[in-house]
């Protein structure tokens, strides 16, 4: 038996038409179980799937095991034959990054020492991220001996594949993501160059020179890197919100022949109004094929059913009276047109809508229901999406301890990273991860960063960035991690010590957001700073810095010295162009509840001499809190 360290995390995937309609019995899926659950490999099976011979059905599971699942090894029955259906070998070629031409010759090697037949299977093996896919035969045999001719070699090629998140994994189990974040359970195991020891020689105060927002807005969206090479995903992806990379071309005209547009009768506009004789029907789905109009003559027709050759124009049954008709009422035989119809009338020629080869949907647009429609009108059953970037969010202190532990005496419980991953999730930048609570001690802090950076494009922190002897993210980052810092402070409130800073690690750069530790402050921050980068690297190109509004607000406020941005309800009243806008209460840094039913940050200017408040009835710019 062949065994890796940890268990192989396996996906069987049946590729058959028969077996997925129910009609044959899978047996070399549930075969194949067996024998990587022990016989052959050490693995653990955690996903199962029979699906028919599509494409995109096959590419689907694949995207999702790989992607979602990250499995580490994925064996494929079915479909890699020379039948016209068998397309296991194309789906998979789409979905892998890389060949493993190696595999698939040991596979025919083997095969071609019990029977010639062997050369028939056309089967593919390749690596997508860090999941090794494998196509099988369908036959229980014949997937069985493929299997047995790689069986030898896959612990150490699923090693290989998935190196580095043995890393990672390492790395995360210290990171506390799966609940480990007591820091004397794990002491870290890398050692900073920050001292902070000497706690009197601190500065007292900040030398970070105070940016304002749009300009610091304008410095992280300059800094942030041009989306990454594209992926090609199936329509059946969650392709929500994603950005096209490259346009969506029509491949046949829409409509596909020419259609009705009312329930009624095709006719000849020439004959004007009068009887008609009734020589057939035309339905939807159904083709009219051999049918040709003469004059007297009209076909009965439904909304969307081609019109019969020979005719010109469609009268809508509400224009026509029946003359006469079957006896047992089933056959319409002779209507009279009351109306006489004009040339056209009531019927889309063919490609009327869309033109073969029309642009439907340009390169850059984000994509929502009515895109997704479009492209399942037109046929375009895979799309070229721009990746979204990978986030890891991080959590610092010393008195932060998970949510699901009993509080601890000095603890409060870590609310931010749920927040913060949260408040991405809901904005579509749904590829995160959470890389746990950094001690206030330099080494855990370049240990949690290390293994951030290593999962993750976009690093995003909280706390630590204050004026205290514990805030020490900037000076890991810098003498550590060799980063440049853009900004530690802006003129906000709340968020004065927001930082920003990139770094190359190992030939990647990588941003990292240094944001305040006080609740409000880091959802005020992610919002301001984080989600408009993270919409540059995803491919958007409207309105990165969010949908701002014009608001009206509600009572007096009293503005602060720095320009804040004040939780607000707004609400649209009937008849009401501008919102008004409803302060959630005290403004406490601290206080998430005034997060609680916010729609908006109200965007106040900062105080001056000759303006300390802000009177009731003010119209106020305000960001709201979804993009639209
Ligand atoms: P810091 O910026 O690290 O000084 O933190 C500022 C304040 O935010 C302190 O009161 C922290 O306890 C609090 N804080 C920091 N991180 C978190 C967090 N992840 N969840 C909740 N509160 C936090
Ligand atoms: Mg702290």
């Amino acid at each position: 038996m062949s065994t890796v360290g940890d268990k192989f995390r396996i996906g069987i995937l049946t590729v058959s038409d028969r077996c997925s309609a129910g009609l044959a019995k899978d047996e070399s899926g549930p075969n194949l179980k067996k024998l990587v659950s022990g016989e052959l490999l050490d693995g653990n099976v955690l996903a199962e799937d029979i699906v028919p011979d599509e494409v995109d059905r096959i590419m689907g599971i694949l995207f999702d095991w790989s992607d979602k699942l990250r499995l580490d090894l994925i064996l494929t029955t079915g479909g890699t034959g020379f039948a016209p259906r068998d397309v296991t070998p194309e789906a998979t070629k789409r979905v892998v990054s890389k060949e493993a031409p190696g595999l698939s010759t040991l596979i025919l090697q083997k095969g071609l020492e019990k029977t010639p037949f062997a050369v028939l299977s056309r089967g593919v093996c390749g690596i997508r991220g860090k999941t090794l896919i494998i196509n099988l035969p369908g036959s229980t045999k014949g997937a069985q001996e493929s299997l047995e001719a790689v069986a030898k070699v896959l612990p150490h090629a699923v090693e290989l594949v998935r190196d580095s998140k043995k890393e990672v994994e390492h790395v995360h189990r210290s990171m506390g993501a799966q609940g480990d974040s007591d820091p004397e359970a794990a002491p870290p195991s890398v050692h900073s160059k920050v001292d902070v020891s000497k706690v009197a020689l601190r500065p007292r105060k900040s030398t970070w020179p105070l940016l304002t927002v749009p300009d610091a807005q304008w410095k992280v969206l300059a800094l942030c890197p041009t989306p990454a090479d594209p992926e090609c995903l199936p329509l059946t992806a969650r392709l929500l919100g994603r950005v096209l990379a490259t346009e969506v071309t029509s491949s046949d005209p829409l409509p596909p022949f020419p259609a009705s547009i009312k329930d009624g009768y095709a006719a000849i506009s020439s004959d004007g109004a009068g009887r008609r004789e009734v020589v057939g029907s035309s339905e939807a789905g159904v083709t009219v094929d051999g049918v040709f109009l003469k004059p007297g003559q009209v076909v009965r027709v439904n909304t969307g059913a081609p019109v019969p050759s020979g005719a010109d124009c469609v009268v809508q049954v509400e224009d026509v009276d029946l003359v006469r008709s079957s006896a047992d009422g089933t056959t319409e035989l002779e209507v009279e047109i009351k109306v006489a119809p004009k040339p056209g009338q009531d019927i889309r020629p063919l490609g009327s809508d869309i033109e073969t080869g029309q642009t439907v949907i340009a390169a850059g647009t984000e994509i929502g229901p009515a895109e997704l429609g479009l492209m399942a009108t037109v046929g375009a059953t895979t799309v070229s999406v721009h990746r979204l970037p990978k986030v890891a969010v991080l959590s610092t202190g010393d008195e932060l301890q998970e949510p699901d532990k009993p509080l601890c005496p000095g603890r409060i419980r870590d609310s931010n990273k749920l927040t913060l991953l949260s408040l991405l999730a809901e904005q579509g930048f749904g590829d995160t991860y959470d890389a746990g609570i950094a001690r206030d001690n330099p080494d855990s802090m370049l240990e949690r960063l290390t293994a951030a950076l290593e999962m993750a494009d976009v690093v995003i922190s909280t706390g630590s960035v204050s004026m205290g002897e514990r805030d020490m993210l900037k000076d890991v980052l810098i003498n550590d991690l060799g980063a440049t810092i853009h900004f530690g402070r802006v003129f906000m409130k709340p968020g004065k010590p927001t930082t920003f800073a990139t770094l190359e690690y190992k030939g990647r750069c990588k941003l990292v957001f240094g944001l305040p530790g006080n609740p409000v402050s880091a959802t005020v921050t992610c919002h301001l700073f984080v989600l408009p980068a993270l919409r540059k690297m995803s491919g958007s190109t409207l309105l990165l810095l969010g949908t701002i509004v014009s608001a009206k607000t509600e009572k007096d406020i009293s503005l602060d010295p720095r320009p804040e941005y004040h939780r607000v309800s707004l609400d649209w009243q009937p008849g009401n162009a501008v919102p008004v806008a409803r302060s959630t209460g005290n403004q406490l840094s601290c206080r998430l509840l005034s997060c609680l039913s916010a729609n908006a940050f109200l965007m106040l200017p900062a105080r001056t001499e000759f303006r300390q408040t802000l009177p009731a009835g003010s119209i106020v710019e305000a960001l709201l809190l979804k993009r639209f």
